[in-house]
């Protein structure tokens, strides 16, 4: 069964790409399997080492989206990709609208050991 930190990886992770490409999350969201059964409406994708991302869970400590638990927020800006679900697109043709960022990254972790589990934000 797939723990919640392949999840991660697999929902966010991907460290040797980048979003040069119009079509990157209408292939991704796909490839990572975030379009079967729905399209998950956004997602975000991270272009950095795993070391460096795993790193987040002891950086700033903040308060994530739901308010309630504890989410990191990393010290570097990072290189992302944010897809985000068109208004018009129906499923199972799910097309996501790619946009290229650099920005500070939110997630909150669980586990030992201690690493992301969720995707909260980005500032
Ligand atoms: P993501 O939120 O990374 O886009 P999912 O929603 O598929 O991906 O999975 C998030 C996982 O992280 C869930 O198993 C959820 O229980 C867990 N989680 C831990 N902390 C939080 C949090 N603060 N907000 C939302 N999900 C969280």
């Amino acid at each position: 069964k797939e723990s919640q930190a392949m999840k991660f990886l697999r929902q966010h992770m991907d460290s040797d790409g980048s979003s040069s490409s119009p079509t990157y999350c209408n292939l991704m969201m796909q490839h990572r399997n975030m379009t079967q059964g729905w399209c998950k409406p956004v997602n975000t994708f991270v272009h950095e080492p795993v070391e460096d991302v795993q790193a987040v869970c002891f950086q700033k400590k903040i308060s994530c989206k739901d308010g309630q638990s504890i989410c990191y927020q990393s010290n570097a800006r990072m290189n992302i990709t944010d897809c985000r679900l068109t208004g018009n697109s129906k499923y199972p043709n799910c097309t996501y609208r790619t946009s290229q960022k650099e920005r500070h990254i939110i997630v909150a972790c669980e586990g030992n050991p201690y690493v992301p589990v969720h995707f909260d934000a980005s500032v």
